[in-house]
């Protein structure tokens, strides 16, 4: 179905501001090409493709900071980041506009997950999280985790608790795919009986959102506000209440506590309904520009304003498809559409669909266009 990659270069529009370091007339569109027998699956295409528009991760690459990275970890073993990168390298500086063919690094993919090769049915988020989590474990700056000390934080403020519990998590994972994707997630438990509140923070690398109708048209905040909403645990999920000391009916509520810079919005499309997956394909309205996540906040005067730079699309049923992916190019700002072999300009106003189904966001305080 999707296999190698082919160069095209788009020279109907003339690059003129280009803020990073490459030189505008190297810059390249790259597809994946169905004429070629290194066997890339359109899931993998449409994720690669979501991560080299992603500016700072392209950048990291460009720049061979990874090196920088494994060589202070005298790491020997760090094959899939290099071949990542190479392909990024590629994918954006070469001058050649001949195919060339990712089989190096399918090879490392093929040797971290099996289970990603040969299958074209396979969930691109799925992919993503296993792919950012290879990446980072290579290039993690933490070479020896320290022995976890189960340490109580729970006399502290909810803020400093909150601090105190990613600090804790950067010493044993720390890197630049950290820097840019990870966020933390504040849950807290409030007891029906005696109001008392206890919190968890934990790191996230996306969120995976419920969409809040099962046809027709919903809105990305509908889908933010169901996944936030307040949850009541009753009945045999009743959880221990620390003050009263027994099970209690609880209230469970999710806020975001630490945004990150990059956001993944993973939209829950394929349900495990008991004999067979099934998909929705509601349209999820998502903006393009400013989607404004204040309201989801913990502290609600941070900034938490993105924009829209990637979308992963599933087009089909659950028990076949295709993806695509609708990239914002990172130096100029112009869509573009991915599609095997494919690849277009497109209108902004095309990149909503019911089909959307990772949404790449980036935070606008970062944001360079
Ligand atoms: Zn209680």
């Amino acid at each position: 179905m999707c296999v190698s990659f082919i160069r095209e270069i788009h020279t109907e529009k003339p690059l003129t501001h280009c803020p990073c370091s490459l030189e505008p007339s190297v810059l390249l569109i790259i597809s994946f090409s169905l004429f070629s027998n290194v066997s890339l699956q359109c899931f993998m295409n449409s994720v690669l493709q979501c991560l080299s528009n992603t500016h700072d991760l392209r950048d990291y690459c460009l720049r061979n900071s990874h090196r920088t990275d494994l060589n202070n970890n005298c790491r020997a073993k760090a094959a899939l980041m290099e071949e990542f990168a190479k392909l990024t390298q590629t994918l954006w500086t070469s001058a050649s506009s001949e195919a060339i063919s990712p089989s190096d690094f399918k090879m490392q993919i093929q040797k971290y997950a099996p289970r990603f090769v040969g299958y074209n049915q396979q969930d691109a988020q799925e992919f993503l999280r296993f792919l950012l989590d290879g990446l980072h474990n290579e290039v993690n700056r933490v070479t020896v985790k320290p022995r976890s000390l189960m340490e109580d934080f729970d006399h502290l403020s909810d803020d400093e608790k909150g601090k105190r519990m990613w600090n804790k998590y950067l010493e044993s994972e720390d890197s630049k795919v950290v820097d840019l994707f990870v966020g933390q997630l504040k849950s807290s438990l409030t007891c029906s009986e005696c109001g008392f509140c206890s919190t968890v923070f934990d790191p996230f690398w996306d969120l995976s959102l419920p969409i809040a109708k099962t046809s027709g048209e919903v809105s990305l905040m509908d889908c933010l506000r169901l996944f936030t909403k307040e949850d009541v645990l009753d009945g045999n999920e009743r959880p221990t209440c620390h003050r009263c000391k027994t099970r209690r009916k609880c209230t469970k509520k999710f806020t975001i506590q630490k945004f990150p810079k990059i956001l993944v919005l993973h939209l829950k499309r394929f349900s495990e309904c008991r004999v067979r997956t099934s998909k929705l394909s509601t349209f999820v309205n998502f903006p393009l520009k400013e989607l404004d996540l204040r309201e989801f906040a913990s502290d609600n005067s941070v900034n938490a304003v993105y924009n829209l730079y990637a979308v992963s699309n599933h087009t089909g049923t659950s028990l076949g498809g295709h993806y695509t992916a609708y990239c914002r190019n990172p130096c100029t700002g112009e869509w573009y559409t991915y599609n095997d072999s494919r690849v277009s300009p497109m209108s902004s106003s095309q990149v909503r669909s019911s089909d959307a189904y990772v949404l790449f966001y980036e935070s606008a305080t970062s944001s360079r266009l």
